[in-house]
Formats: C-alpha cells, structure tokens, sequence
C-alpha cells in the first residue's frame, strides 16, 4: 500500500511517501516547500514530481494519505478524514491556530487532488481516549466544560509508538499487540503484571505520558499545547491567575499576553539565550545562570511529572526518552534520575554518556526500572496507523 504522510504547518507542506505492508514499511520519496501561500499549489506540484520522477506513474496509485491533525472539537481517535474532520479542525481554530487551519485545508485540497485515495487523520490527543474522566476534567465551571474545556493530552503518535516499541523491548509481546491495535480494538486486559511506563517526549514542544498495559493513563499537556512542561517558546504550566494580574499590572493587551506566552516563553523566556537546547546547554556551561535555571526547570518539570505517574501506575517497568532532547540529551537524561535509585531507577553513567539518538537501554543490569532512549519517527508512526487502519 502506498501511503502520502502530510506534514502540514502554518507555511510548510512536507510529505513521505511510504511503501507499506504488514511486515512494515520504507520510504520511497520525500520533499516539501517552505513559505506556502497555497496549498493547492503546492500539493498538485509534489504530485506531479513525484509522477516525473518515475515515483509512481500516476497519482491514482496512492492508496492513501495520513494527516496528524492535533486538536478536533468533540472529535478524536484514527478516523477517515472527512467532512466531521474537517468540521472538528474548524471547531477549534481558535485553541490551536498554527495547527488547525492548514490540515483543514490540506485535507479539502486532497481531497480534491486525490479523489480516489483514502484519507486519514490521526489525532494527537487520540491516545488519550480512554483517560478517565477524573484525570482530564478541570474544576472549572459547567458552561466551560460544555464548550470542551478539559485536558486533551498532545503528541499521541509519539507516545503511542513509545508504548509499543518499550513492550516490545520489555519482553511483552502481549502488551506490544494490545498497543499496536488500540485504535482497532480499543483498550484489552491483561493476564499477569500490568506493563507501567512513563514516556519523556522531550523536543521542541515537550510532554510526558503515563502507559498502563499500552494505553494512555494521561499526560503532562492539558487543553492547548500550551501546557505541562516548559516548551521552546511556549510557557507550559501556568496558574491561571497570573494572566489577569500581569495583563492589569504590565498594561498588556489580551492578544499582547498571548503572543508573550506562546512566542516569548518556555526555554527562550527562562534563558534568555535560544529555544534551542544546544545554545543553553553551552550558555549554561559558560555559567550563564539563566541558561542553567532554563535547564533546571525543564528536569524539575520532567520529574513532576515522571512522579505523578509513576505513583498513579502504582511503580514503574519502563522509563523512556523520545524527540530531539530526550535522544540527544545525555545531561537531561542523567539529571532526571538522578537520586531516583529508591524507586529503583539506576542510570548507567557510561551507557547514557554513550547513548546518542539510536534505540539504547541505558540503565544498570540491576536496575528494576529498565532506562530507555527511543527515536522517535513519527511518520513511520502515521503510515503504520493509516496501513492498520486501511488493511
Ligand atoms: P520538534 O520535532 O518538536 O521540532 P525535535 O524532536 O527535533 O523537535 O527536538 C528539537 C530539540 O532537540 C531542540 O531543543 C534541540 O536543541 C534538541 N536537540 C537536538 N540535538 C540535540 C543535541 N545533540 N543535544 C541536545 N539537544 C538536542
């Protein structure tokens, strides 16, 4: 089967062509464009080079396309991406609004481009699903609630793929089929010791997620994405009631607080220096004490959160580290265990130390908790779900 990933941003439009079956899959073409004005534009162009590269010789032999849509109203799991899908994205323009409106427009144009393919969208709080309601309600008044005011829980595909790949790799081919089919047959029980884990997915947006037997008990990221962990320029958590007294203390406009906590926020407003992990690891290492409070925040929030779940699972099979830091991140990942040996998590100094961006358990033979880094691919993730979900 051939399957499109659309990668879709507010002027970007990246694709993976992906030659699927059920033992996995390879790519087989990518590309993608920068500065888009037009998606039709853009879309019809990929499809002619793709056919004038002798990719595939003509579009009709796309069998289906995968968006990773973030954030539907009333609307989630792996769906075939239709008008209610569409009707969703809308919904919530407002919530998500870099994200939204090009996958709204991405999949109309598809669907006019490729009139015979099928398409998909995978939602990223889809893995949240079957969070209890205790978990992801906020004691915020009815009429809130009723306009879909809750935790939703981002990065789903990622997390998903982690609960997978860390059963597979924990020896349980049991829970790894329950978390391959989750989005066919939903949640199954176990017959022995449930599998806890907690994945770290720790990139330019980050969050942390707790998995019972391959299925998500929650995650750091409520609402928005604009939640949980420090993100790059994003703020993460935020009491609620500092937004009124800086905008009536600064003098700042709504729109002005807004723009100041999803662009001027997170790693970039604790360091002053980048949103990028690489320029405050050497900013902190020159002993720049922002870049270092920047670094210290983000490890405090990780453990946070690590702690939460890791007592909600009642104990801990599996941590796991995921995306750009959380691969890269020797120093992140040391200061987050570090001191955790009475919960039975021993990190392996060298292991860690040697551990850069390939699948690696890095903790000690002794160690109850089993350490591990896993890559994140998150349109291999996509193809595969679209290919479960097709075949
Ligand atoms: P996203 O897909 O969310 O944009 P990534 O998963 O690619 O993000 O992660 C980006 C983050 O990973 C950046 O903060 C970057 O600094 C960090 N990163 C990349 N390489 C390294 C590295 N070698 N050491 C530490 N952090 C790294």
């Amino acid at each position: 089967m051939l399957i499109l990933v659309a990668n879709l941003g507010s002027t970007s439009f990246k694709y993976r062509l992906f030659r699927m079956d059920e033992f996995g899959g390879e790519v087989i073409a990518k590309g993608g464009y920068e500065r888009v004005t037009d998606y039709a534009e853009v879309i019809d162009e990929a499809l002619d080079t793709l056919q004038r590269d002798g990719v595939i010789a003509n579009p009709e032999a796309i069998d289906a396309v995968g968006f990773k849509t973030v954030l539907g109203k009333n609307l989630s799991g792996c769906v075939m991406a239709d008008q209610a899908v569409i009707d969703a994205l809308d919904g919530f323009t407002a919530v998500a609004p870099a994200h939204n409106p090009p996958y709204a427009a991405g999949i109309r144009q598809f669907a006019k481009s490729l009139p015979k393919a099928r398409l998909v969208a995978l939602f990223e709080t889809a893995f949240y699903q079957w969070a209890t309601d205790a978990s992801v309600t906020y004691a915020v008044p009815a009429s809130w609630r009723d306009i879909g005011i809750r935790r939703y829980g981002f990065h789903g595909a990622s997390h998903k793929f982690i609960a997978e790949r860390s059963a597979e790799l924990c020896g349980r081919e049991d829970v790894a089929e329950i978390a391959r089919r989750l989005y066919l047959d939903g949640p199954q029980s176990v017959t022995g010791a449930p599998l806890r884990v907690v994945s770290c997915h720790l990139g330019g947006s980050s969050s942390v997620t707790g998995i019972r037997n391959g299925v998500a008990i929650g995650s750091s990221m409520g609402f928005s994405p604009q939640s949980g962990l420090p993100q790059n320029n994003r703020v993460g958590e935020l009491d609620s009631g500092a937004i009124p007294y800086a905008m009536r203390t600064l003098g700042i406009s709504l729109d002005e607080a807004e723009r100041q906590l999803t662009k001027e926020s997170g790693l970039l407003g604790l360091s002053g220096v980048s949103n990028d992990m690489r320029d405050i690891y050497v900013a902190a290492a020159a002993g720049n004490p922002a870049a270092q409070l920047a670094l210290d925040a983000l490890v405090h929030s990780i453990r946070h959160w690590t702690g939460a779940f890791h007592f909600e699972l009642g104990g801990l099979d599996a941590l796991v580290f995921t995306a750009g830091i959380g691969e890269n991140g020797v120093a992140i990942r040391a200061a987050v265990c570090r001191g955790l040996e009475p919960f039975g998590i021993h990190l392996d100094a060298a292991k860690n130390a040697a551990c850069g961006a390939t699948e690696a358990l890095i903790s000690t033979d002794a160690s109850a908790v089993k350490i591990l880094v896993i890559p994140a691919n998150e349109e291999l993730v996509l193809a595969r779900e679209v290919f479960r979900k097709l075949s």
